[in-house]
Protein backbone atom coordinates (compact mmCIF):
# COMPACT_ATOMS: atom_id res chain seq x y z
CA UNK A 1 0.00 0.00 0.00
CA UNK A 2 0.79 3.64 -1.09
CA UNK A 3 1.19 6.01 2.38
CA UNK A 4 0.13 9.68 0.77
CA UNK A 5 1.74 12.79 2.26
CA UNK A 6 2.00 16.13 1.16
CA UNK A 7 3.84 19.21 2.34
CA UNK A 8 5.42 22.71 1.34
CA UNK A 9 8.78 24.31 1.07
CA UNK A 10 7.76 27.28 3.31
CA UNK A 11 8.67 31.11 1.76
CA UNK A 12 8.65 34.02 4.36
CA UNK A 13 9.08 36.85 1.30
CA UNK A 14 10.08 39.49 3.93
CA UNK A 15 12.91 37.53 4.87
CA UNK A 16 13.37 35.39 1.84
CA UNK A 17 13.41 32.54 4.63
CA UNK A 18 12.73 28.92 4.17
CA UNK A 19 10.74 27.37 7.24
CA UNK A 20 12.50 24.57 8.10
CA UNK A 21 10.69 21.83 11.16
CA UNK A 22 13.02 19.90 13.56
CA UNK A 23 11.51 16.78 15.10
CA UNK A 24 12.02 16.49 18.46
CA UNK A 25 11.75 13.02 18.30
CA UNK A 26 13.86 12.19 15.09
CA UNK A 27 16.47 15.00 15.56
CA UNK A 28 16.07 16.01 11.94
CA UNK A 29 15.79 19.21 10.19
CA UNK A 30 13.03 18.55 7.31
CA UNK A 31 10.02 20.15 5.37
CA UNK A 32 6.71 20.30 7.03
CA UNK A 33 5.00 17.70 5.38
CA UNK A 34 2.51 14.81 6.86
CA UNK A 35 -0.31 11.97 5.96
CA UNK A 36 -3.61 12.75 3.64
CA UNK A 37 -6.62 12.35 5.66
CA UNK A 38 -9.84 10.89 4.50
CA UNK A 39 -11.89 13.46 2.07
CA UNK A 40 -8.70 15.68 1.49
CA UNK A 41 -7.11 16.98 -1.18
CA UNK A 42 -3.14 16.85 -1.36
CA UNK A 43 -3.25 20.60 -1.80
CA UNK A 44 -5.31 20.73 1.65
CA UNK A 45 -3.30 18.66 3.40
CA UNK A 46 0.27 20.21 2.44
CA UNK A 47 -1.68 23.38 3.55
CA UNK A 48 -2.91 22.16 6.92
CA UNK A 49 0.15 20.02 7.46
CA UNK A 50 2.53 23.20 7.43
CA UNK A 51 -0.28 25.24 9.68
CA UNK A 52 0.45 22.30 12.31
CA UNK A 53 3.75 21.73 12.43
CA UNK A 54 4.44 25.68 12.28
CA UNK A 55 1.64 26.99 13.79
CA UNK A 56 2.03 29.37 10.51
CA UNK A 57 -0.70 30.55 8.28
CA UNK A 58 -0.09 29.66 4.67
CA UNK A 59 -1.31 29.55 1.27
CA UNK A 60 -0.21 27.58 -1.97
CA UNK A 61 1.81 29.89 -4.36
CA UNK A 62 1.14 27.03 -7.17
CA UNK A 63 -1.78 25.18 -7.32
CA UNK A 64 0.40 22.13 -8.57
CA UNK A 65 3.22 20.04 -6.90
CA UNK A 66 6.26 20.80 -7.74
CA UNK A 67 7.76 17.39 -7.02
CA UNK A 68 6.46 13.83 -6.08
CA UNK A 69 9.08 12.35 -3.74
CA UNK A 70 9.16 8.55 -3.70
CA UNK A 71 10.36 6.71 -0.45
CA UNK A 72 10.46 3.51 2.27
CA UNK A 73 10.65 4.00 5.51
CA UNK A 74 12.91 1.88 7.93
CA UNK A 75 9.25 0.48 8.64
CA UNK A 76 8.52 -0.46 5.46
CA UNK A 77 5.55 2.43 4.45
CA UNK A 78 6.28 2.85 1.03
CA UNK A 79 5.29 6.98 0.84
CA UNK A 80 4.31 9.23 -1.51
CA UNK A 81 5.01 12.48 -0.61
CA UNK A 82 3.53 15.46 -2.51
CA UNK A 83 5.18 19.02 -2.20
CA UNK A 84 3.95 22.23 -3.27
CA UNK A 85 5.65 26.00 -2.68
CA UNK A 86 3.72 27.63 0.39
CA UNK A 87 3.89 31.75 1.29
CA UNK A 88 4.01 32.22 5.12
CA UNK A 89 0.73 34.36 6.11
CA UNK A 90 2.00 34.76 9.98
CA UNK A 91 1.20 33.38 12.98
CA UNK A 92 -1.95 30.89 13.13
CA UNK A 93 -4.94 32.01 14.88
CA UNK A 94 -5.72 28.23 15.12
CA UNK A 95 -5.55 26.18 17.81
CA UNK A 96 -3.17 23.42 17.01
CA UNK A 97 -2.64 19.73 19.17
CA UNK A 98 0.72 20.05 20.96
CA UNK A 99 1.53 16.51 19.31
CA UNK A 100 1.36 18.11 15.78
CA UNK A 101 3.62 20.83 16.68
CA UNK A 102 7.07 20.78 15.79
CA UNK A 103 9.57 23.46 16.19
CA UNK A 104 10.25 26.01 13.20
CA UNK A 105 13.33 27.25 11.91
CA UNK A 106 13.67 30.01 9.53
CA UNK A 107 17.00 29.04 7.58
CA UNK A 108 18.16 31.34 4.86
CA UNK A 109 18.46 30.01 0.91
CA UNK A 110 22.34 28.97 1.16
CA UNK A 111 21.57 27.41 4.33
CA UNK A 112 18.89 25.11 3.51
CA UNK A 113 21.14 21.81 2.12
CA UNK A 114 23.76 22.00 5.10
CA UNK A 115 20.99 21.62 7.98
CA UNK A 116 18.42 19.51 5.92
CA UNK A 117 19.31 15.74 7.94
CA UNK A 118 18.59 13.85 4.64
CA UNK A 119 20.39 13.58 0.79
CA UNK A 120 17.61 12.57 -1.03
CA UNK A 121 16.00 15.91 0.67
CA UNK A 122 19.04 17.83 -0.52
CA UNK A 123 19.08 16.70 -3.82
CA UNK A 124 15.58 18.02 -3.86
CA UNK A 125 16.09 20.97 -2.50
CA UNK A 126 19.32 21.69 -5.22
CA UNK A 127 16.63 21.56 -7.73
CA UNK A 128 14.43 23.66 -6.35
CA UNK A 129 17.24 26.47 -4.97
CA UNK A 130 17.21 28.50 -8.40
CA UNK A 131 13.94 28.85 -8.92
CA UNK A 132 13.08 29.28 -5.39
CA UNK A 133 15.66 32.44 -5.39
CA UNK A 134 13.95 33.77 -8.60
CA UNK A 135 10.16 33.95 -6.70
CA UNK A 136 12.64 35.37 -3.81
CA UNK A 137 13.41 38.26 -6.29
CA UNK A 138 10.32 38.65 -7.63
CA UNK A 139 8.01 39.55 -4.59
CA UNK A 140 6.54 36.07 -4.46
CA UNK A 141 4.90 36.28 -7.91
CA UNK A 142 5.35 33.24 -10.47
CA UNK A 143 6.38 33.80 -14.08
CA UNK A 144 6.79 30.99 -17.05
CA UNK A 145 10.13 30.85 -16.77
CA UNK A 146 9.82 30.12 -12.87
CA UNK A 147 7.26 27.69 -13.70
CA UNK A 148 9.48 26.32 -16.47
CA UNK A 149 12.31 25.53 -14.18
CA UNK A 150 10.29 23.97 -11.36
CA UNK A 151 9.36 21.31 -14.11
CA UNK A 152 5.94 22.82 -14.96
CA UNK A 153 4.50 23.28 -18.58
CA UNK A 154 3.73 27.22 -17.98
CA UNK A 155 0.88 26.34 -20.99
CA UNK A 156 -0.63 23.85 -19.29
CA UNK A 157 -0.80 25.87 -15.68
CA UNK A 158 -2.26 28.45 -17.57
CA UNK A 159 -4.95 26.87 -19.18
CA UNK A 160 -5.76 24.79 -15.93
CA UNK A 161 -5.51 28.09 -14.16
CA UNK A 162 -7.52 30.85 -15.76
CA UNK A 163 -4.87 32.47 -17.82
CA UNK A 164 -3.20 33.41 -14.71
CA UNK A 165 -0.02 33.76 -16.83
CA UNK A 166 -0.62 34.69 -20.06
CA UNK A 167 -4.39 36.20 -19.80
CA UNK A 168 -7.15 35.34 -22.21
CA UNK A 169 -5.78 35.09 -25.60
CA UNK A 170 -9.40 34.90 -26.77
CA UNK A 171 -9.40 38.14 -28.63
CA UNK A 172 -6.31 36.59 -30.68
CA UNK A 173 -7.35 33.57 -31.52
CA UNK A 174 -8.15 32.53 -35.26
CA UNK A 175 -8.56 28.72 -34.81
CA UNK A 176 -9.47 26.04 -32.73
CA UNK A 177 -10.60 22.60 -32.77
CA UNK A 178 -9.85 20.03 -29.67
CA UNK A 179 -6.51 19.29 -30.96
CA UNK A 180 -5.17 22.63 -31.46
CA UNK A 181 -5.16 26.60 -31.47
CA UNK A 182 -4.17 29.31 -33.85
CA UNK A 183 -3.41 32.61 -32.09
CA UNK A 184 -1.55 36.02 -32.89
CA UNK A 185 1.37 36.65 -30.73
CA UNK A 186 0.91 39.32 -27.88
CA UNK A 187 4.67 40.40 -28.50
CA UNK A 188 5.32 39.46 -31.86
CA UNK A 189 7.95 40.07 -34.05
CA UNK A 190 5.89 40.87 -37.04
CA UNK A 191 2.58 41.88 -37.40
CA UNK A 192 0.56 38.34 -38.25
CA UNK A 193 3.56 36.69 -36.19
CA UNK A 194 1.19 33.40 -35.12
CA UNK A 195 1.51 30.33 -32.93
CA UNK A 196 -0.13 27.01 -33.75
CA UNK A 197 -0.23 24.90 -30.27
CA UNK A 198 -1.61 21.79 -29.35
CA UNK A 199 -4.29 21.66 -26.29
CA UNK A 200 -2.44 18.82 -24.79
CA UNK A 201 0.47 18.60 -23.43
CA UNK A 202 3.55 17.54 -25.37
CA UNK A 203 7.05 18.63 -24.80
CA UNK A 204 8.03 19.15 -28.10
CA UNK A 205 7.93 17.82 -31.85
CA UNK A 206 9.39 14.39 -31.22
CA UNK A 207 6.29 13.59 -28.75
CA UNK A 208 3.35 14.50 -30.80
CA UNK A 209 1.57 11.74 -32.83
CA UNK A 210 1.93 11.27 -36.58
CA UNK A 211 -1.53 11.71 -37.44
CA UNK A 212 -1.83 15.13 -34.96
CA UNK A 213 1.47 16.21 -36.91
CA UNK A 214 0.35 15.94 -40.09
CA UNK A 215 -2.94 17.68 -39.06
CA UNK A 216 -0.94 20.52 -37.35
CA UNK A 217 1.67 20.65 -40.47
CA UNK A 218 -1.03 20.91 -43.01
CA UNK A 219 -3.34 23.63 -41.05
CA UNK A 220 0.23 25.29 -40.82
CA UNK A 221 0.16 25.61 -44.75
CA UNK A 222 -3.23 26.76 -45.32
CA UNK A 223 -1.94 29.40 -42.20
CA UNK A 224 0.86 30.33 -44.33
CA UNK A 225 -1.16 31.12 -47.44
CA UNK A 226 -3.70 32.98 -45.78
CA UNK A 227 -1.14 35.11 -43.61
CA UNK A 228 0.20 35.89 -47.02
CA UNK A 229 -3.01 36.82 -48.41
CA UNK A 230 -4.18 39.16 -45.70
CA UNK A 231 -0.80 40.59 -44.38
CA UNK A 232 0.87 41.20 -48.04
CA UNK A 233 3.62 39.60 -46.44
CA UNK A 234 6.25 38.29 -49.12
CA UNK A 235 7.01 35.02 -47.26
CA UNK A 236 6.38 33.31 -44.04
CA UNK A 237 8.69 31.31 -41.71
CA UNK A 238 7.96 28.46 -39.61
CA UNK A 239 9.98 27.42 -36.85
CA UNK A 240 9.41 25.10 -33.69
CA UNK A 241 12.21 25.19 -30.80
CA UNK A 242 10.78 23.45 -27.57
CA UNK A 243 14.28 23.44 -25.60
CA UNK A 244 14.98 22.96 -21.50
CA UNK A 245 13.45 21.33 -18.92
CA UNK A 246 9.21 21.82 -19.81
CA UNK A 247 7.94 23.53 -22.62
CA UNK A 248 4.79 22.70 -24.45
CA UNK A 249 4.79 21.91 -28.05
CA UNK A 250 4.09 24.89 -30.15
CA UNK A 251 5.08 25.82 -33.82
CA UNK A 252 5.20 29.80 -34.81
CA UNK A 253 4.51 30.93 -37.95
CA UNK A 254 6.43 34.71 -38.60
CA UNK A 255 5.77 36.93 -41.97
CA UNK A 256 8.90 38.18 -44.01
CA UNK A 257 7.61 41.45 -45.42
CA UNK A 258 8.96 43.07 -48.99
CA UNK A 259 10.86 45.99 -46.89
CA UNK A 260 12.78 43.10 -44.99
CA UNK A 261 15.83 40.79 -46.08
CA UNK A 262 15.37 37.70 -46.83
CA UNK A 263 16.83 35.13 -44.38
CA UNK A 264 17.25 33.16 -40.90
CA UNK A 265 17.49 36.93 -38.75
CA UNK A 266 13.76 36.97 -39.39
CA UNK A 267 13.35 34.26 -36.82
CA UNK A 268 14.75 36.74 -34.67
CA UNK A 269 13.57 40.37 -35.59
CA UNK A 270 12.39 42.41 -32.09
CA UNK A 271 9.63 41.46 -30.62
CA UNK A 272 6.91 44.08 -30.26
CA UNK A 273 4.30 45.21 -28.62
CA UNK A 274 0.71 43.70 -30.00
CA UNK A 275 -1.32 46.41 -32.19
CA UNK A 276 -5.49 44.82 -32.59
CA UNK A 277 -5.91 44.79 -35.92
CA UNK A 278 -10.06 43.53 -35.70
CA UNK A 279 -10.52 44.00 -39.45
CA UNK A 280 -7.66 41.65 -40.23
CA UNK A 281 -8.41 39.20 -37.00
CA UNK A 282 -11.74 39.21 -38.83
CA UNK A 283 -10.12 38.46 -42.33
CA UNK A 284 -7.78 35.86 -40.82
CA UNK A 285 -10.81 34.02 -39.19
CA UNK A 286 -13.01 33.99 -42.45
CA UNK A 287 -10.21 32.83 -44.75
CA UNK A 288 -9.41 30.10 -42.32
CA UNK A 289 -12.97 29.14 -42.35
CA UNK A 290 -13.31 29.02 -46.10
CA UNK A 291 -10.33 26.79 -45.92
CA UNK A 292 -11.36 23.42 -46.65
CA UNK A 293 -10.22 21.83 -43.39
CA UNK A 294 -12.00 19.21 -42.75
CA UNK A 295 -8.91 16.68 -42.39
CA UNK A 296 -8.30 17.92 -39.65
CA UNK A 297 -11.19 16.69 -37.87
CA UNK A 298 -12.06 14.02 -35.85
CA UNK A 299 -12.96 11.81 -38.42
CA UNK A 300 -13.76 8.13 -38.10
CA UNK A 301 -15.29 5.62 -40.11
CA UNK A 302 -17.55 2.26 -38.89
CA UNK A 303 -19.79 -0.25 -39.85
CA UNK A 304 -23.29 0.83 -39.52
CA UNK A 305 -25.62 -0.20 -36.61
CA UNK A 306 -29.49 0.30 -36.35
CA UNK A 307 -29.43 3.18 -34.34
CA UNK A 308 -27.54 4.94 -36.63
CA UNK A 309 -30.68 4.34 -39.56
CA UNK A 310 -32.10 7.15 -38.54
CA UNK A 311 -29.31 9.38 -38.49
CA UNK A 312 -28.75 7.90 -42.10
CA UNK A 313 -31.69 9.05 -43.21
CA UNK A 314 -31.85 12.29 -42.56
CA UNK A 315 -28.38 12.82 -44.07
CA UNK A 316 -29.37 11.07 -47.47
CA UNK A 317 -32.17 13.86 -47.51
CA UNK A 318 -29.79 16.55 -46.97
CA UNK A 319 -27.62 15.40 -49.68
CA UNK A 320 -30.33 14.38 -52.16
CA UNK A 321 -30.55 18.31 -51.59
CA UNK A 322 -27.80 19.80 -52.20
CA UNK A 323 -26.81 16.98 -54.89
CA UNK A 324 -29.88 16.02 -56.59
CA UNK A 325 -32.21 19.02 -56.76
CA UNK A 326 -32.40 19.99 -60.41
CA UNK A 327 -31.34 16.46 -61.29
CA UNK A 328 -33.78 14.58 -59.43
CA UNK A 329 -37.73 15.66 -60.27
CA UNK A 330 -38.90 17.69 -57.58
CA UNK A 331 -41.36 15.41 -56.30
CA UNK A 332 -39.23 12.40 -56.03
CA UNK A 333 -37.05 15.12 -53.55
CA UNK A 334 -40.55 16.46 -52.40
CA UNK A 335 -42.27 12.67 -51.30
CA UNK A 336 -38.80 11.66 -49.35
CA UNK A 337 -40.10 9.32 -47.12
CA UNK A 338 -38.02 8.96 -43.85
CA UNK A 339 -39.42 6.16 -42.36
CA UNK A 340 -39.06 3.70 -45.49
CA UNK A 341 -35.51 4.86 -46.20
CA UNK A 342 -34.63 4.05 -42.75
CA UNK A 343 -36.09 0.89 -43.25
CA UNK A 344 -33.80 0.59 -46.53
CA UNK A 345 -30.37 1.35 -44.37
CA UNK A 346 -31.65 -1.54 -41.70
CA UNK A 347 -32.13 -3.72 -44.72
CA UNK A 348 -28.35 -2.98 -45.74
CA UNK A 349 -27.13 -3.73 -42.63
CA UNK A 350 -29.34 -7.52 -42.43
CA UNK A 351 -27.78 -8.70 -45.78
CA UNK A 352 -24.77 -10.81 -45.19
CA UNK A 353 -23.81 -9.83 -48.80
CA UNK A 354 -23.34 -6.04 -48.50
CA UNK A 355 -21.46 -4.02 -46.19
CA UNK A 356 -22.27 -0.17 -44.83
CA UNK A 357 -19.68 1.91 -43.24
CA UNK A 358 -20.78 5.42 -41.81
CA UNK A 359 -18.09 8.07 -41.25
CA UNK A 360 -18.45 10.59 -38.14
CA UNK A 361 -16.90 13.45 -37.17
CA UNK A 362 -17.36 13.88 -33.26
CA UNK A 363 -20.24 11.97 -33.28
CA UNK A 364 -21.85 13.13 -36.35
CA UNK A 365 -22.54 11.06 -39.29
CA UNK A 366 -21.16 12.77 -42.20
CA UNK A 367 -20.54 10.32 -44.96
CA UNK A 368 -21.69 6.80 -45.87
CA UNK A 369 -20.77 3.97 -48.24
CA UNK A 370 -22.34 0.78 -49.26
CA UNK A 371 -20.51 -1.99 -51.36
CA UNK A 372 -20.25 -5.61 -51.82
CA UNK A 373 -22.28 -7.95 -54.29
CA UNK A 374 -24.77 -5.71 -56.45
CA UNK A 375 -28.31 -4.44 -55.04
CA UNK A 376 -29.30 -4.56 -59.03
CA UNK A 377 -27.33 -7.35 -60.99
CA UNK A 378 -25.44 -5.69 -63.67
CA UNK A 379 -23.79 -8.27 -66.23
CA UNK A 380 -21.20 -10.54 -65.07
CA UNK A 381 -20.23 -8.05 -61.69
CA UNK A 382 -20.17 -9.66 -58.70
CA UNK A 383 -19.09 -5.94 -56.69
CA UNK A 384 -20.41 -2.86 -56.75
CA UNK A 385 -19.97 0.32 -54.63
CA UNK A 386 -23.41 0.80 -54.21
CA UNK A 387 -23.81 3.62 -52.21
CA UNK A 388 -21.15 6.60 -52.02
CA UNK A 389 -22.76 9.86 -50.14
CA UNK A 390 -20.89 12.73 -48.45
CA UNK A 391 -22.09 16.05 -46.98
CA UNK A 392 -21.36 18.79 -49.14
CA UNK A 393 -18.80 20.29 -46.98
CA UNK A 394 -17.16 17.15 -46.40
CA UNK A 395 -16.66 17.40 -50.34
CA UNK A 396 -13.02 17.72 -52.16
CA UNK A 397 -11.54 17.51 -48.42
CA UNK A 398 -9.49 13.80 -49.51
CA UNK A 399 -12.52 12.09 -47.45
CA UNK A 400 -13.68 10.40 -51.23
CA UNK A 401 -10.84 9.34 -52.21
CA UNK A 402 -9.77 7.86 -48.77
CA UNK A 403 -13.65 5.79 -48.70
CA UNK A 404 -13.31 4.97 -51.80
CA UNK A 405 -9.64 3.17 -51.42
CA UNK A 406 -11.24 1.52 -47.93
CA UNK A 407 -14.16 0.17 -49.97
CA UNK A 408 -11.40 -1.08 -53.21
CA UNK A 409 -9.20 -3.08 -49.85
CA UNK A 410 -12.24 -4.46 -49.14
CA UNK A 411 -13.73 -6.08 -52.40
CA UNK A 412 -10.21 -7.04 -53.36
CA UNK A 413 -10.32 -9.04 -50.27
CA UNK A 414 -13.31 -11.23 -52.08
CA UNK A 415 -10.72 -12.18 -55.11
CA UNK A 416 -12.58 -10.32 -57.87
CA UNK A 417 -11.06 -8.76 -60.63
CA UNK A 418 -13.38 -5.92 -61.34
CA UNK A 419 -16.59 -3.93 -59.77
CA UNK A 420 -18.66 -1.03 -60.67
CA UNK A 421 -20.24 1.70 -59.44
CA UNK A 422 -23.27 2.80 -60.99
CA UNK A 423 -23.73 7.19 -60.71
CA UNK A 424 -26.01 9.71 -62.48
CA UNK A 425 -26.25 10.69 -66.21
CA UNK A 426 -26.36 14.25 -64.96
CA UNK A 427 -24.30 14.46 -61.83
CA UNK A 428 -20.99 15.70 -63.60
CA UNK A 429 -19.36 16.35 -60.00
CA UNK A 430 -20.06 12.49 -59.04
CA UNK A 431 -18.49 11.57 -62.59
CA UNK A 432 -15.74 13.77 -62.29
CA UNK A 433 -14.61 12.11 -58.82
CA UNK A 434 -15.49 9.04 -60.22
CA UNK A 435 -13.24 9.04 -63.31
CA UNK A 436 -10.26 10.41 -61.42
CA UNK A 437 -10.47 6.94 -59.32
CA UNK A 438 -9.65 5.42 -62.32
CA UNK A 439 -13.19 4.00 -63.86
CA UNK A 440 -13.82 3.46 -66.91
CA UNK A 441 -17.56 4.00 -68.64
CA UNK A 442 -18.79 0.68 -69.31
CA UNK A 443 -22.41 1.41 -69.87
CA UNK A 444 -24.70 5.04 -70.61
CA UNK A 445 -28.58 4.88 -69.82
CA UNK A 446 -30.95 6.36 -72.89
CA UNK A 447 -32.93 9.47 -70.58
CA UNK A 448 -35.93 7.37 -69.99
CA UNK A 449 -33.82 4.40 -68.45
CA UNK A 450 -34.54 3.19 -64.71
CA UNK A 451 -37.75 4.86 -64.52
CA UNK A 452 -35.96 8.44 -65.62
CA UNK A 453 -33.35 8.38 -63.62
CA UNK A 454 -30.54 7.27 -66.21
CA UNK A 455 -27.53 6.02 -65.40
CA UNK A 456 -23.59 5.77 -66.01
CA UNK A 457 -21.43 2.84 -64.87
CA UNK A 458 -17.64 2.65 -64.35
CA UNK A 459 -15.69 -0.09 -63.98
CA UNK A 460 -12.87 -0.54 -61.97
CA UNK A 461 -9.98 -3.07 -62.13
CA UNK A 462 -8.52 -4.63 -59.31
ZN1 LIG B 1 1.88 21.76 -21.40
Amino acid sequence: MIVKKAGTILLNLQTKKIGLVYRDSEKDYTFPKGHLEAGETLEKCAVRETEEETLRANHLLINKEICINTYTTPSGENVENYMYIAIDDGPTSKKIDLKDQENLKWISLNDVENILSYDNLKEFWNKIKSPIKDIFKNNGNISPAILTDLGICPTCYDKENNNCLYGNVSDRLLFENNEFECFLVDNPRADGHVIISTKKHYKDMMEIPDDLCSKIFIFAKNMMNVLKEVYYCESVYLCTMCDGLMNHFHIQLIPRYDFEKRGSKNFVKPRKEYVEDKEKINNLRNSIKSTNLNFINNLIIRKATYSDCKELSYLKREIWETTYRGIYPDAKLDSYDYLKNEEKFKNYIDNPNQQLYVVTDNNVIIAYIEFGKPFRPFENYEQEIGLFYIRKDYQGSGLGKKLFDFAYEYIKITGVDKFFISCHKYNFNAQKFYEKMGGKIVKVDDDMANNGLPQVKYEYKI
